[in-house]
Parts: structure tokens; sequence; C-alpha cells
């Protein structure tokens, strides 16, 4: 509770808030977390290296697309949650996101206000970079196929094991990050960089950072509060409003 009210306080008087957020924020919308110790974490039942990268979709194309068809007919059934709701609502608030659900959006926040790390389940792009770029059904996702330009594969717009993040994104987000008096951070282990040194970057840069998570969090400075709860039950307490 002291920790709540703490967290309360830092989010009240802040002035150029950001969020930071990972898979945790949207486990209550049904989309399952990478590392939780919920059985079904998506890497508790699959093997990263076999799905999520480069070497993996040259292997075995038909196994990763088919892969990401059932996380994309999962998400076409998901719903915002309370906590991307009440973050939506808020004005002023810049929100850094591992996800790669767009419910931020879904739940009406300005896309101008959502900066995607890991790239979007709701695009496919060629997987020679040639430049085609493609919006995808998630009610009807797309087997794996050519591109129309250059006829290499086409793939999910996701930054896969051992790719780099996008620099002009994640440029965007350090300098959000360096600037803000308050980070956000909400449901993410913390274990995937450089996303990650974004929680160090705020420290260093002497904003207040608040973290709310299910799992306890070792707390690497002073100035850290950390509220141990579900984002969708936690966020809207920590902005007034009922959880809904
Ligand atoms: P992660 O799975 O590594 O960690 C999830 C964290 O959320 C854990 O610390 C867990 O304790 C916590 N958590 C679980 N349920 C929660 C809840 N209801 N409320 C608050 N916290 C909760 O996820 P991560 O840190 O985002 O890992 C990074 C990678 O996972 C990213 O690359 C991201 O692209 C990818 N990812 C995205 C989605 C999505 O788009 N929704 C889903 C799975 C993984």
């Amino acid at each position: 509770m002291r920790q709540l009210q703490a967290a309360r306080r830092l989010i009240d008087s802040a002035s150029r808030p950001v969020s930071f957020s990972g898979a945790g924020l949207s486990a209550e919308s049904g989309i399952a977390t990478f590392r939780g110790h919920d059985d079904d974490a998506l890497w508790n039942q699959y093997d990263p290296t076999q799905l999520a990268s480069q070497q993996g979709f040259s292997e075995n194309p038909e196994l990763v697309i088919e892969w990401y068809k059932a996380r994309r007919r999962t998400l076409h059934a998901a719903s915002p949650n309370a906590a991307h709701k009440t973050l939506s609502q808020q004005n002023n608030w810049i929100h850094i996101t591992q996800n790669v659900d767009n419910l931020l959006e879904s739940a009406g926040a300005d896309p101008n206000d959502v900066l995607h790390l890991h790239g979007s389940l709701l695009r496919d792009h060629c997987n020679a970079n040639c430049g085609f770029t493609e919006i995808i059904s998630l009610a009807d996702p797309p087997d794996l196929r050519q591109c129309p330009k250059c006829h290499a594969a086409l793939r999910p717009s996701v930054i896969w094991f051992g790719e780099p993040l996008d620099d002009e994104v994640f440029n965007l987000a350090v300098s959000h990050v360096m600037a803000c008096d308050l980070l956000l951070v909400i449901g993410t282990s913390a274990q995937v960089y450089p996303a990650a040194g974004l929680i160090e970057l705020a420290d260093q840069h002497d904003a207040s950072v608040v973290l709310i998570n299910t799992e306890s969090v070792k707390l690497d400075s002073e100035r850290y509060a950390f509220v141990q709860g579900k984002a969708s039950e936690v966020v809207p307490l920590l902005f007034n409003s009922e959880p809904s």
C-alpha cells in the first residue's frame, strides 16, 4: 500500500511521463508472455531459435508462419484490458512498448504516441528487404507467400532474435527516456536488450522509475518504486480510476 501511494505521488507530479511496457501488460488480454512462470508462456512451449529467428525461418519457413498465424488469430480475439485503456486515456504520455500486439492503439492511444521497439504483428515485409511491406488481416492471417515485388518470402514485421532494432524508433525512444521525469515500467522481465537498458538510462538521467510486475523485482536503485500485482488492477489504481 505504501508503495502504491508512493507510485501515485510520482505519477501525479510527473510532467514528462513515459511508459515502458512488456508482455505482462497484455497477459490479461489473453496474449501469452515470453518468460513468465505460467505454463502458457511462449518460450516454455517452443524453442525461440526455431520460431523467431532468421535461422529458424530459413530452415522451416512453414512452421514459423504457422506459429505466427496462431499468434495473429489469438490477437484477433483479444481486447485491450483496463491497463491499456487507462494508459491510452492519459494526455501527454509517450508509450514505449516491446509488445507487438498494438493493444494500446486498440484501446485508443494515439499511434503517434506509441513507439514499437519490436515491431508489429499487424504487418508483413519482404525478408530480402526489397522495401515491400503490407498490413495483414488478423482475422485471416496469411500463409507463407512470396513478395510481389522480388519473390523472396514475406515475413512478420517483428524483430527476431539476433536482429537489430529499427534505429529511428530506438533513437526516438532513447531521447524520450533521457528527457522524461518518470518511467512507468509495466510487465517486463527486462531481459531483452537493448530495450531493457532504457530503465537504467532513465535512472541515470534522474527520472523516477515505477515498476509494476506480478513477480517481485530486484530494485537496482533507491529511486525505484515497485508495486506488485496485475497490470490491469494496478495501473487503474495508480491513475485513480476503477479497473474495468
Ligand atoms: P517477458 O515474457 O520476458 O516478461 C513478462 C513479464 O511480465 C514477467 O516479468 C512477468 O512476471 C510479468 N507479468 C506477467 N503477467 C503480468 C501481469 N498480468 N501484470 C504485470 N506483470 C505481469 O516479456 P518482455 O519483457 O516483454 O519480453 C520481451 C519480448 O517479448 C519482447 O521482445 C516482446 O516483443 C515479446 N512479446 C510480446 C508480446 C505481446 O506483444 N503481447 C507477447 C509475448 C512476448
